[in-house]
């Protein structure tokens, strides 16, 4: 653990979240806690003094604060998919399990933690991209912007936050609750890193399958079927990688430092900025597109394959 910061501030309200010069959020602070302090950073905003209901559900769907620790998350929303109007958070719990966290760890580490960190194993953009949530973002000038949870990872550890840019919320739509989804997952050893992950979902426009782990950001579409779906792992065999592989860590995951380079001529659909299969001490490329390959098609199955 290394603090080396001049100042930790509590947010208690909206205005206390306008960061000051060499500040940043701080969530659970299991990253920030466990890696040298980054570069620049001399203060900290604690967010969770803001006091954010951990997760409800009203007439618009499920909302899960930025500050709602991973164990509440499994607690709440993981306990209600069971068959019934909950269904599809079925997947909840399988997600929080990928992540190679303690039950210390996961009762302190955030969901926005997670999301904004966009590491390639952060599970949380799998599920929520699966979930068809969007994220609701505080910006600095006090206003509020939307961005889908399956645009918000751009890149192995760059994520589409700029620098005072609070994460508030996820909302999944109330429509897609009672839908069918599945989850598989793989990684090289019996506890280790998550390095492929498949969620899925299944309802009125489609089934959808999200791949995160094996790839730099999530990748997602709809299948029909799974010929389809080899088609579209075919592509993102062929594809070359537009945006260099970072390191699993990265040094500043909130500030994005390299936008991913717009899609190069012939990269197949959904593949822009991010082609190719990931790599890391976690799996090589090859091994990854193997799994994702396999796991997809289990996935598939699980949602029932229409054709
Ligand atoms: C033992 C261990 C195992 C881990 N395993 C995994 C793993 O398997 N997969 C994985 O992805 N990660 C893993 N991590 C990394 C990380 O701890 C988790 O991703 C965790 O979810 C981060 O959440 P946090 O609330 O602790 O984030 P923090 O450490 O508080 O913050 C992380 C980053 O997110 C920013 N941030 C936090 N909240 C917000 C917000 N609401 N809005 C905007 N920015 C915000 C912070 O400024 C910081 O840049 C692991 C960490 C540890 C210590």
């Amino acid at each position: 653990m290394d603090l080396d910061v001049d100042t930790v501030r509590v947010a208690r309200s909206r205005a206390d979240c306008v960061l000051r010069p060499g500040e940043t959020f701080l969530g659970g602070g299991t990253y920030l806690y466990s890696e040298p302090v980054p570069p620049g950073v001399t203060g900290l905003v604690d967010l969770t003094g803001l006091g954010w209901e951990p997760w409800s559900v009203d007439g618009a769907g499920l909302r899960v604060a930025g500050t709602c620790t991973l164990e509440e998350l499994l607690a709440g929303p993981g306990g209600l998919g069971v068959p019934g109007p909950y269904r599809a958070l079925g997947i909840v719990a399988p997600c929080v399990a990928a992540l190679t966290l303690s039950a210390k760890v996961a009762r302190t580490a955030t969901v926005g933690g997670n999301l904004a960190l966009g590491l390639p194993a952060g599970s949380m953009a799998g599920l929520f991209a699966a979930l068809a949530a969007r994220a609701v973002v505080w910006t600095p000038d006090g206003g509020a912007r939307e961005v889908p949870v399956a645009d918000l990872v751009t890149g192995a550890g760059v994520v589409a936050l700029s620098r005072g840019e609070v994460l508030r919320e996820v909302l999944v739509p109330a429509a897609v609750l009672r839908q069918r989804t599945a989850v598989r997952r793989a990684s090289l050893t019996p506890t280790g890193r998550t390095a492929a992950m498949v969620t899925g979902r299944s309802g009125a426009d489609g089934t959808w399958i999200t791949l995160t782990g094996s790839v730099g950001r999530p990748l997602g579409r709809a299948v029909r079927d799974h010929a389809a779906l080899d088609r579209w792992i075919d592509a993102i065999d062929l594809a070359v990688p537009t945006v260099p592989t970072v390191p699993t860590v990265p040094t500043v995951p909130t500030v994005p430092t390299a936008l991913p380079a717009p899609a190069a001529s012939g990269v197949p659909d959904g593949l822009a900025g991010g082609g190719g299969w990931y790599e890391d001490t976690h799996g090589s490329r090859a091994w990854r597109a193997a799994m994702t390959r396999r796991l997809a098609h289990e996935v598939l199955d699980d949602l029932g394959d229409p054709t």
